[in-house]
């Protein structure tokens, strides 16, 4: 059997300094963080779950164009676009994200996708308590990705703005829904169930 090269003095010296760093501690202040009943504050600009936005209208900024899937390393994006028609519109243009999925057992939050997108229609939350049990909950589908209605908007599928082009709701001419705007009845496949492609 080979003896050990370690000098008999180190054999000494190392667990002792081991057992000071160890005591050191001992006289620090606890940095015991309370959670979940006490909730944390990020850094306003944390990466946490995204989000799809919407026009001042309600109609979605998404034009289906897959550039954040593309950018995405992990893989982690699923869009499939669809033309918009007069009598069933998502979006002010000609095309939306019919099917849009961000798988986050694959996301690593890098930003990436929000970078790409040309309509600023991703953008990511604060939101970051997204773990779970099974591998399907962590398919976040379009229903949960996209933005909640605030005041003067109307849900999608609904009629442009009357007189408004696409290039005027980037202008930002269009502040909130034309009265009298009602929701279109969507015939059009949505993602009413998970779908797991991504
Ligand atoms: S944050 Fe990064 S990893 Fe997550 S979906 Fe976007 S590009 Fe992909
Ligand atoms: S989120 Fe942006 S980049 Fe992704 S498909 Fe929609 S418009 Fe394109």
């Amino acid at each position: 059997m080979s003896e050990s090269s370690e000098p008999s003095g180190e054999k000494f010296q190392n667990p002792v300094a081991g057992f000071g760093v160890t005591f050191k501690a001992m006289f620090k202040k606890r940095l015991t963080e309370q959670y979940p009943e006490t909730q944390k504050v990020t850094a306003p600009r944390f990466h946490g779950r995204h989000q799809l936005n919407r026009h001042p209208d309600g109609l979605e900024k998404c034009v289906g164009c897959e550039l954040c899937a593309w950018a995405c390393p992990a893989d982690a994006i699923y869009v499939e676009g669809a033309d918009n028609t007069d009598e069933e519109r998502y979006s002010p243009g000609e095309r939306y994200g019919r099917v849009y999925q961000i798988n986050y057992a694959r996301c690593i939050l890098c930003g990436l996708c929000i970078e790409a997108c040309p309509t600023r229609a991703l953008t990511m939350t604060n939101e970051f308590e997204l773990a779970n049990t099974t591998r399907e909950s962590l398919i976040y589908t379009k229903d949960e990705l996209l933005a909640g209605l605030e005041e003067g908007m109307v849900d999608s599928p609904h009629a442009i703005f009357p007189g408004m082009d696409e290039q005027d709701y980037y202008r930002g001419l269009v502040t909130e829904s034309a009265p009298g705007t009602e929701r279109q009845v969507a015939v059009s496949k949505g993602e009413t169930d998970k779908e797991v492609d991504a």
